[in-house]
């Protein structure tokens, strides 16, 4: 930094300042090396500035396909001034000296839509803007969104049935987050437009959620259990499975997603629970009460979803899930490393 040719004459430093000038231990204002000169923050400043703009995005870890992130959907609302003018740009000042304030709130219910009479008639704003420009907003943003995604459409056909007159069906798509230019020039359905919207964000938050969800899951939770039994030889037989021991009632996940082909009681067994993956695979729940049976045949499963509890039925010493892997849904496998190799960790074997 001590460069000679940028660096200020030292007579700079402490001309009229006494403070500057050499101090009692000695040092003398050329020989503080720390001081930058201002020109040279310029540098570190486009420096910095260039790294700062080679980040892009952080990392996220994968997610299940099909489903669009948040920020992949919408973040502008455009919406048409023309969406709104049906009663309030027509006439919005008809008597001069209107003001704002002297409008009244026509319930949403009323079909006749009665404007208070008067000299000072200001057109009513609709009445789903009872809450304000908060409202506007929100409705605006209901309405792009069901508009973006055909929901718009939807609606549109319901309306023909009621006292509305018919409009046009189709939608064109203008892409995410624009509304399309035709649809309602009639605010009494935004209110209906708001709650489709928010029905979407709802749905959208779920299928979100859904989406960071694993593909495998310990069939009982990791800390819930004690791993007692391995796929080994046992007492004189073979144990096909493992046995994760737990308290009675302790939930039992799905392994993987599946269809569940079996679900009731089962020889040995107690009750059991199959579930047959995409790829084939087949994992089976056994011990269960009939009561801790929480799914039935031909039901649609995700990995994680809860399909029965901790029992004791059938061929059991105590609480515990018994379960199995069958490669193919015929092969029985040892659970343990299958389920390592699909990112489970299993606790340590207890014996
Ligand atoms: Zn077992």
């Amino acid at each position: 930094m001590a460069t000679t040719q940028s660096r200020p004459a030292e007579s700079d430093f402490h001309d009229g300042n006494p403070s500057l000038q050499r101090s009692a231990d000695g040092f003398g204002a050329e020989e503080i090396t720390s001081i930058i000169p201002i020109d040279e923050f310029d540098r570190y400043e486009t420096a910095y500035r260039a790294y700062a703009d080679s980040i892009t995005e952080p990392w996220s870890p994968p997610r299940r396909p099909s489903i669009p992130s948040p920020a992949e959907t919408t973040q502008d609302i455009l919406l048409p001034e023309y969406e709104f003018d049906e009663d309030t740009h027509h006439d919005p000042f008809d008597v001069d000296g209107a003001e704002y304030d002297d409008y009244v709130y026509v319930p949403a219910a009323s079909p006749a839509r009665p404007r208070r009479g008067g000299r000072h008639r200001l057109a009513a704003p609709p009445s789903g803007l009872k809450g304000g420009r908060a409202a506007l907003i929100a409705m605006a943003a209901g309405a792009a969104v069901a508009a973006a995604t055909g929901q718009f459409t939807a609606h549109q056909t319901e309306d023909k049935a009621s006292d509305q007159p018919a409009r046009a069906a189709v939608v064109p798509d203008t892409g995410p987050g624009v509304v399309a230019g035709t649809p309602s020039k009639d605010l009494r359905n935004f209110a209906d437009q708001l709650a489709a919207g928010e029905a979407l964000a709802k749905d959208n938050a779920a299928k979100d959620a859904a989406s960071r969800r694993p593909f495998y899951v310990s069939p009982v939770a990791l800390g819930a259990y004690d791993f007692t039994s391995c796929y080994c030889g046992r007492w004189g037989s073979f144990h096909a499975g493992i046995d994760m021991a737990a308290p009675l009632g302790t939930p039992i996940h799905a392994a993987t997603d599946g269809v569940v082909v079996e679900a009731g009681p089962a020889s040995g067994f107690g009750n059991w629970i199959q579930v047959k993956a995409p790829d084939g695979t087949i994992t089976v729940y056994g011990h269960m009460f009939s009561d801790g049976v929480n799914v039935s045949k031909g039901q649609h499963v995700t990995a994680g979803d809860v399909i029965g509890h901790v029992g004791s039925d059938g061929q059991s010493t105590g609480p515990h899930c018994h379960f199995e892997v069958w490669k193919n849904g015929v092969t029985k496998i040892d659970p343990a490393p299958w389920l390592a190799q699909h990112g489970v960790v299993l606790a340590g074997y207890t014996g």
